[in-house]
């Protein structure tokens, strides 16, 4: 059997990271069995549906590295199909007329000792097939149901495990509206059919719809696919993720600066124990991807251990590609930014959690006007023997010559230095690092010395012992 898959998400509003997660793990499932991922675009709601949704999504998903061997199909322009799946589902009795009208839905609902617990009573199924052809031919209004067979519906989730639904729970729910347009349940069966899915991996929201479609494949004759539903992700309260827990669209993160393999690792290893590592490429998440490996039971977002993922990525990428990725970042910080050196991207990704972090960090690289912390100032700058041996300091830097410019000598020399000044190496460090940067936190002095160059780091200290006097 070779493996068919899909993502259908409704084009009602941004990719997040719910819907990322199911994309994800479907198309891992098809790259790890060789099969085809399918990528549909479920907008038959279309006072809710938006093209401009639809892009967004697309987007999200090819920024996460997920790609489609088929399509993407629109449900808006396959109704042609839905409308043959109902006629075929009429004709053999799998399906009925159902002339009730709301009223006389509301009325015998209201009867009820329940109300809540209404289910379709079937009033309509008794009809005879010449009736209800004669009562539609003759423009009286109705939905087309279900006609769900009274015994238990079960199937063996492939996550989950064995679910069974018991008759009464299951009603001949609604395959076409009065206004002719199809359910949910009725185009996504007559897709997944035609389109020969052989597993359904979806949210556990979508658990209750799965008696229904089921019903909808035994009264075509077609072959059920698997179905396996993924646990809810949960916010750091234990509650469904959702917008209160702030960010959860995938643009969003990009915009944060999380880079795509780090969320894709994230997002993978919720509720998949994937190893040790920080973080893996995609193709070593597809070799140790197993579906049957995942969590029965709900995962928490963990915000934290994204930004853990994410300055493990940053740091694990090329700087070359760093710098590319850097643009939109710096472009937010600075008019003009001229490119980054590699030496300076490499030093300054080793600390940054995210690439707005790694982009504020480079503008002392980038510029000479930039802010200078002045509490990190101050509390640098206090010991006045310290400043004097750094004075000392600046001839010995500039002797040395461009080659042995490297962070292994400057540490032997700036050491050096400090021992016969009779200070701490600290005394050194500290006000260099505030002076270069104007931040009291960085990667190792040495190579931050170095990734700033011989006569940017004259002219800094320079400048910094003169404003001090
Ligand atoms: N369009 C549905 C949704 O956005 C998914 C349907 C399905 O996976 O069966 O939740």
């Amino acid at each position: 059997m070779t493996v068919r898959v899909r993502f259908a998400p409704s084009p009602t509003g941004y990719l997040h990271v719910g819907g990322a997660r199911t994309a994800l793990i479907n198309w891992l499932f098809a790259k790890k069995h060789g099969g085809t991922f399918i990528l549909r675009i479920e907008d038959t709601d279309e006072a809710r549906s938006t093209p401009e949704m639809t892009q967004a999504i697309l987007g999200g998903l090819s920024w996460l590295g997920i790609t489609w061997d088929e399509g993407p199909f629109f449900q808006s322009e396959r109704k042609a199909l839905y409308a043959a799946t109902a006629d075929k589902l009429l004709a053999s009795g799998g399906a009925y007329r159902c002339f009730c009208t709301k009223e006389a839905i509301a009325s015998r609902k209201a009867a009820l000792a329940k109300p809540d617990e209404w289910k379709y009573d079937g009033l309509c199924r008794s009809i005879s097939e010449q009736e209800s052809k004669r009562r539609a031919a003759s423009g009286e209004p109705f939905v087309i149901r279900c006609k769900v067979p009274k015994e238990a519906i079960e199937w063996d989730d492939i996550i989950k495990g064995p679910i069974r639904f018991e008759p009464q729970e299951v009603e001949d729910f609604i395959l076409v509206r009065s206004d002719k347009t199809p359910t949910y349940h009725l185009s996504v069966v007559s897709d997944d059919v035609q389109m020969q899915m052989t597993h359904v991996i979806r949210g556990e929201d979508h658990i209750s719809n799965t008696p229904k479609q089921i019903a909808i494949y035994r009264a075509l004759g077609a072959a059920t696919p698997l179905f396996g539903h993924l646990p809810l992700i949960l916010g750091p309260d234990q509650k469904k993720l959702s917008k209160r827990h702030g960010v959860t669209s995938v643009m969003a993160y990009r915009d944060e600066g999380i880079l795509p393999l780090a969320l894709f690792n994230f997002l993978a290893q919720l509720g998949v124990n994937l190893g040790e590592e920080p973080y893996l490429t995609l193709s070593e998440i597809i070799t140790r991807f197993d579906l049957n490996a995942v969590k029965k039971s709900a995962s928490v977002f963990d915000r934290a251990k994204l930004t853990f993922i994410n300055a493990k990525v940053i740091s694990g990428t090329p700087p070359c590609e760093l710098a590319q990725l850097l643009h939109p970042f710096l472009a937010a910080l600075l008019e003009n930014a001229p490119e980054p050196d590699e030496a300076a991207v490499s030093v300054m990704a080793t600390r940054a959690k995210d690439m707005k972090d790694l982009a504020a960090a480079l503008v002392p690289f980038l510029t000479e006007d930039f802010v200078y912390d002045a509490k990190a100032m101050e509390k640098a700058t206090k010991d006045r023997t310290g400043l004097e041996a750094l004075r000392a300091l600046l001839p010995k830097l500039q002797a040395v010559a461009p080659e042995d410019w490297a962070p292994e000598k400057l540490e032997t020399l700036v050491r050096a230095h400090a021992e016969e000044s009779g200070v701490k190496a600290g005394a050194l460090i500290h006000p260099i690092r505030v002076f270069l940067i104007g931040r009291a936190e960085s990667p190792g002095i040495f190579d931050l010395l170095f990734a700033m160059g011989r006569e940017r780091t004259l002219a800094r200290l320079r400048r910094g012992l003169a404003k001090m006097g």
